[in-house]
């Protein structure tokens, strides 16, 4: 068969397959369509509620600023040329300029991307960093290209939104399936066309090209910073406690491993491909050398495979990660998730009614834009350093880091316990409070 019918056949046999896989994990859960922007604007709604904010002060900062949609044109290694949709939301840059990833995935929407932007304002504003939201996002399953095609669109990507981005402006970053190599060649393509190296540009960065110590593992990190001040409010021993993950990236792969280091066993871990249990726990840097060796968990002998993956949601853990993506734990499965902590490394793996669900039956969720707030913290950490050209060793981002979540955690934890509210809302009344003010004190331009 001529190589670009193979590739077209490998690409049509991959996209089936995840189509069947989605179906698998979704299954018939409400949330799996409805749109994650909407459960945005309904946590939004929650805590406005509470903050009695004002129309004219729900008016400056609930909705995104600015969309931009663009088409990227591709040419492909067989010299055909294939458009891709891309989108760049940018929500609110009045505590600072837009910070957000950029994700490559087949089933990116504006909405998705709109609301990841949303959640990014007010997990920027929940740890007290001073940037504003943004996200961005190419449909596209990376898996169906060649390094050289992710390399044309990435920059295509650049070059097309590059009058949005800029180190004052809006400073993109990695999300799912992105990382320091797409940073890298995005960097690249922004100063080739300014003509001066302006590293603040963008975060996630390879370390030689002025990436932090740190930023790799930073939002795992982060993640069981806060799990630790959760078991320690819950009086739970997290030394033989044990955890199932879901999703097994950069975020669920480290959090693993961090939790491992604490001594927590770990029962379960899933990908895209499949999930595995193990009940006398899995060794975690087996399972990553294994992902490094073969892209997935797929084929994974240290552990069972499960039969049906979103079973991993219903296991009787202590503390249960969320690491992949949006509306996972919906109407359907929260009545059978039997964590006592939900700790969100994805960003909205919970949609509202599930969340009230889990509030009814005691568990202890510590909201994504708290939990997962790890990565931006170094990313801004990394973009401090970019702007001083000075930079630190890994212990002192981490110090920094924890010294940040602590804190956060900290502010959470006391406003939903002097106002009565779910961790979430809590969170969302900190950062939106900190938004209003930064709106009002700079007021209404024109
Ligand atoms: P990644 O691409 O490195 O990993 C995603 C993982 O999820 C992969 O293992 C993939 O196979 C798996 N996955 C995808 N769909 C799945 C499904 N339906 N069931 C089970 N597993 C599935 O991405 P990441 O950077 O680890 O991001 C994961 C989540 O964390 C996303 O929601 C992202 O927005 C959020 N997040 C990431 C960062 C960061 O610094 N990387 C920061 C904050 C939030």
């Amino acid at each position: 068969m001529p190589r670009e019918k193979l590739a077209d056949a490998k690409r049509k046999q991959l996209e089936r397959k995840a189509a069947v896989r989605r179906r698998q994990i979704a299954g018939s859960l409400e949330g799996w369509n409805a749109s994650a922007f909407e459960h945005a604007l309904d946590q939004f709604d929650a805590a406005a509620r509470r903050l009695k904010l004002t129309e004219n002060q729900i008016a400056m900062i609930k909705l995104p600023r600015r969309t931009t949609e663009v088409l990227l044109p591709v040419r492909m290694d067989d010299g055909t040329i294939r458009n891709f949709r891309a989108f760049r939301v940018q929500h609110n840059t009045v505590r600072g300029p837009a910070k957000g990833g950029i994700r490559f995935h087949q089933d990116v929407t504006v909405d998705e991307i709109k609301a990841l932007a949303f959640w990014m304002t007010y997990k920027c504003a929940v740890v007290g960093i001073p940037m504003g939201g943004a996200k961005g996002g190419i449909i596209v399953d990376p898996r169906t290209l060649s390094s050289g095609e992710r390399e044309r669109l990435s920059r295509r990507y650049m070059a097309e939104m590059i009058d949005l981005f800029g180190p004052d402006s809006d400073v993109p970053g990695p999300d799912v399936n992105t990382g320091p190599q797409v940073m890298g060649w995005m960097l690249d393509t922004y100063v080739m066309h300014k003509r001066g190296f302006m590293p603040g540009v963008i975060t996630g960065k390879p370390m030689e090209l002025g990436g932090s110590a740190g930023r790799q593992s930073a939002t795992s990190r982060g993640l069981i910073c806060c799990v630790r001040e959760a078991a320690a409010r819950l009086g739970l021993k997290l030394e033989g406690a044990t955890a199932a993950i879901q999703g097994f990236g950069n975020v669920g792969s480290h959090a693993a491993k961090f939790l491992a280091q604490s001594g927590v066993r770990i029962v379960a871990i899933s990908d895209v491909e499949g999930a595995f249990r193990q009940t006398a726990g899995i060794d975690v840097d087996a399972a990553i050398a294994h992902v490094a060796r073969r892209g997935s968990l797929s084929g994974f002998k240290g552990a069972a495979p499960m039969r049906r993956v979103s079973q991993l949601l219903e296991l009787p853990v202590d503390i249960l990660v969320p690491a992949a993506l949006e509306n996972q734990i919906t109407t359907q499965n929260a009545p059978r998730v039997r964590a006592r902590i939900v700790a969100e490394g994805a960003n909205g793996p919970t949609t509202p009614a599930a969340d009230e669900i889990l509030a009814a039956r005691g568990t202890f969720v510590i909201p994504d834009i708290l939990c997962n707030a790890g990565g931006v913290t170094v990313s801004y950490l990394e973009w401090v350093q970019n702007r001083m050209g000075y930079y630190w060793p890994e212990q002192r981002v981490n110090e920094d880091l924890q010294r940040i979540m602590e804190a956060a955690f900290d502010d959470v934890y006391t406003t939903m316990l002097r106002r009565r509210v779910s961790m979430r809302i809590a969170a969302f009344m900190v950062a939106i409070s900190r938004v209003t003010e930064a709106s009002e004190m700079r007021g209404l331009y024109a």
